[in-house]
């Protein structure tokens, strides 16, 4: 049969070769991974990229989405199992991100710059698919808690970092690697989890029992999970095995898994524990300021993964744009189409820079400096808020530059948007992320977080007279009903601050033209004439 037409301007597939490309030219990326102690992990980070932009992976990432995880309650004779079964692809890409460490390598690597070197890794692999880091996350998290019960954590945490990914419910101890989930959000609230009313009895043998319920706990086959529970001391945190050091089941009870917007490839259930076996993490009474440490760490990864998903985006829409045309010339030579696609890479550069921030401020903390711990608590918190909230936006006009084809999932911008509202969501909504800011704030201040932007001072008059403006409504002292304002505006601040001093001039130019002068509309695509658009795409790195 000879063909009604010819197929033209058709985008061709980002291909193996510039997703490679792709890696070394995420000029934010690697420049940030340097700056920040990590340089030595540069052909780590880019294995695994290229890894992410294969065929393969890129169809795992597919496969898990489009098949979902399914609850399987009981066996075929009735008896109770709680088990979720997951499309194959999901193991392949967890045994990827384990095998890379994205879990916890940070935990056993001493080297300087290992939480950044992870950081870095985490971002390249999230692009692949965001659901399946949502237990590793959990699991790179969950040690600085547990370390409250150096006994748990002597047990455990070398299984945790190993390498092995381990899938399958059996005795901890047995396994060759676990994962970590956390169970706090009940269903009379989640922010506040001092609501929460599942009971913990203590036993004559030092464990608990745990009864109650949980309305969300992601990654229900994870092998340990920190819970939330009102011991007799107070609301505390435990740690709870699915399976038990005798090999039964441990009463955690899988009611249903949520049908979520996004974020399909990951298992969220509620949960019931009719005295489960649980052990105390810190003390009795404790269990928020012990759990907040867990908390504290898959913040830092709702940044990334905010991050990675504006690369994603800027990637995906500036590679349609070079090979696309319309009206006779290819979109990225528009003017305005320019505007749009310079406008989201500001976004992204800003993102992935104060990503790499915050990560390399991580490892200083860790390492005992004190003042960038006071650093990371602030700019992490104004983060957290700004940087996830910037992503569904991001994503959505991302989408747009594909025309109608980034409305169709094969094109991967419907998953990319539906997942992008998530990292708003958990581990603080907006609301709760910005009230986190004022708490930190009336803490301890904000002098070391000032200190950081008067880094740049005399850099970029824009940037001077914003940070001038942000110490003026800082002395007007906290506002619950304004802090959405004040937190934006704490978060611009930094990233200009860091653009000037580390970013390519043309985007640190049209960031602080738009973002700290006020000169841009609401959407993006609304930067102002005079930015030089081409610098900027060019800086996306696609060739
Ligand atoms: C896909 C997914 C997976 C999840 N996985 C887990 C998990 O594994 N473990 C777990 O424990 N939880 C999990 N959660 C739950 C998540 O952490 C909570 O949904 C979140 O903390 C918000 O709690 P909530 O839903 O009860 O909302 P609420 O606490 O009722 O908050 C509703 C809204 O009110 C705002 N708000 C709250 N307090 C204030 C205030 N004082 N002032 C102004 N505004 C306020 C919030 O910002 C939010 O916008 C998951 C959620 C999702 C969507």
């Amino acid at each position: 049969m000879p063909a009604t037409h010819a197929v033209t301007n058709q985008v061709p597939p980002l291909s193996e070769h510039n997703a490679d490309n792709d890696f070394a030219a995420d000029a934010a990326l690697v420049e940030g991974l340097h700056r920040n102690g990590a340089g030595w992990a540069e052909d780590e980070v880019r294995a695994l990229a290229r890894l992410g932009g294969s065929e393969r992976a890129q169809e795992w990432g597919r496969l898990a989405n489009e098949h979902p995880p399914v609850l399987r309650t009981h066996d075929r004779y009735g008896n109770r199992i709680d088990e979720v079964e997951y499309h194959p692809v999901y193991h392949d890409l967890m045994t990827v991100a384990v095998e890379h460490g994205l879990h916890a390598a940070p935990w056993r690597d001493t080297r300087p710059g290992a939480h950044t070197a992870r950081a870095a890794r985490f971002y390249a692999w999230a692009q692949v698919e965001a659901g399946h880091g949502c237990p590793i996350s959990m699991t790179y998290a969950v040690v600085p808690a547990l370390r409250h019960n150096p006994e748990l954590a002597a047990r455990y945490e070398p299984l945790l970092a190993a390498t092995v990914y381990d899938p399958g419910l059996r005795v901890p101890d047995t396994k060759l690697g676990l994962t970590a989930g956390m169970s706090m959000t009940e269903k009379q609230g989640g922010s506040d989890v001092r609501a929460n009313t599942t009971r913990a009895r203590p036993q004559p043998d030092g464990s608990y029992l745990l009864t109650g319920h949980k309305w969300f706990t992601s990654a229900p086959m994870c092998d340990l999970f920190l819970v939330l529970a009102q011991a007799p001391g107070g609301l505390s945190c435990f740690l709870l095995p699915r399976i038990l050091p005798d090999g039964s089941r441990n009463r955690m009870l899988l009611q249903r898994l949520k049908d979520k917007l996004g974020n399909k490839s990951n298992a969220s259930s509620e949960v019931e524990y009719d005295e489960a076996v649980a052990w105390l993490v810190g003390e009795e009474g404790h269990g928020v300021r012990t759990i907040i440490q867990m908390v504290n760490m898959t913040r830092l990864d709702c940044v990334i993964g905010g991050a990675a998903g504006m690369r994603l985006g800027v990637v995906q829409a500036t590679h349609h744009a070079m090979h696309r045309k319309a009206f006779g010339d290819h979109l990225v030579d528009q003017p305005l189409m320019a505007n749009v696609l310079a406008d989201l890479a500001v976004e992204s550069e800003a993102a992935t820079t104060l990503a790499m921030r915050l990560a390399g401020a991580t490892d200083r903390a860790l390492a005992g400096d004190e003042s960038e711990a006071a650093f990371r608590r602030l700019g992490l918190a104004a983060s957290k808020y700004w940087v996830t909230k910037r992503a569904s936006a991001h994503a959505s006009e991302a989408l747009e530059c594909l025309g109608g084809n980034g409305y169709v999932e094969e094109s991967g911008m419907p998953r990319l948007y539906r997942d992008a509202p998530l990292n708003s969501i958990w581990e603080g909504s907006g609301n709760v992320a910005a009230l986190d800011v004022l708490r930190a704030m009336a803490a301890a201040g904000a002098d070391v977080f000032m200190a950081e932007l008067d880094a740049a001072a005399g850099a970029d008059s824009r940037l001077d007279a914003a940070v001038a403006d942000l110490r003026k409504r800082l002395a007007a002292g906290p506002d619950q009903a304004t802090a959405r304002r004040l937190v934006e505006r704490m978060a611009l601040t930094l990233q200009g601050s860091l653009l000037v001093r580390h970013g390519h001039p043309a985007v640190a130019d049209a960031f602080c033209a738009s973002r700290l002068d006020g000169d841009w509309g609401v959407a993006f695509g609304t930067l102002p004439s005079g930015v030089d658009t081409k610098a900027i795409i060019a800086r996306v790195g696609l060739s």
